[in-house]
């Protein structure tokens, strides 16, 4: 038997067939956001969860790691780092690029983000083909600080995007299509 809190999450995300563009299932936050419980019991988790990883910065990815990161960041008294799309930090950057299914995206983190020596915990709302998380750590590193775990509320499994995270450990609440 799962953690009901497990259960409540997995009851709040509402599957979207063919969006954003067709035969991709979207995986919908929105009602966990909209449920106060669910948000509280999923920061919850992340924070059980996670205690063994002894980050000391959090990084959230853009745009959906942004809420449940900064909230984790809060609720932990731990800093918060954005990750961030191409163009939108106003100050010096390192930047990396990545392999999505069609071309390449870009994250971007300002250079003075994080001190050098950091163990950062990335956390973003779901894990598909792991590039975008993948891309994160290559950041991580660039600023001298250690992927000390990464944190999502989803993974699908069957994409096996974990597999390109190397070592570092990872905590998914809800894992769809794991076999
Ligand atoms: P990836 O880089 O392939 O692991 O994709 C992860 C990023 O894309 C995350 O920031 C997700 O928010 C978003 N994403 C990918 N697939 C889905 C999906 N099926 N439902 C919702 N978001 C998705």
């Amino acid at each position: 038997m799962s953690d009901p809190r497990i259960q409540l999450l997995e009851k709040n995300i509402r599957d979207i067939p063919d969006f954003p563009k067709k035969g991709i299932l979207f995986k919908d936050i929105t009602p966990l956001l909209a449920h106060p419980e669910s948000f509280n019991a999923c920061l919850e988790l992340f924070e059980e969860r996670c205690a063994r990883l002894k980050a000391d910065t959090i990084v959230g990815l853009e745009s959906r790691g942004f809420i449940f990161g900064s909230a984790l960041a809060a609720r932990l008294g731990l800093p918060f780092v954005p990750a961030r799309k191409p163009g939108k930090l106003p100050s010096k950057r390192v930047r990396v690029e990545y392999e999505l299914e069609y071309g390449t995206d870009c994250l971007e983190m300002h250079e003075d983000a994080m001190e050098a020596g950091a163990r950062v915990l990335i956390v973003d709302d779901l894990i598909a083909t792991g590039g975008t998380a993948w891309a994160a750590k290559q950041l991580v590193r660039e600023l001298g600080a250690t992927v000390a775990g990464f944190a999502f509320v989803i993974e699908l499994a069957f994409l096996h995007g974990r597999d390109r995270l190397g070592d570092s450990p990872i905590e998914s609440l809800c894992v769809y299509g794991g076999g």
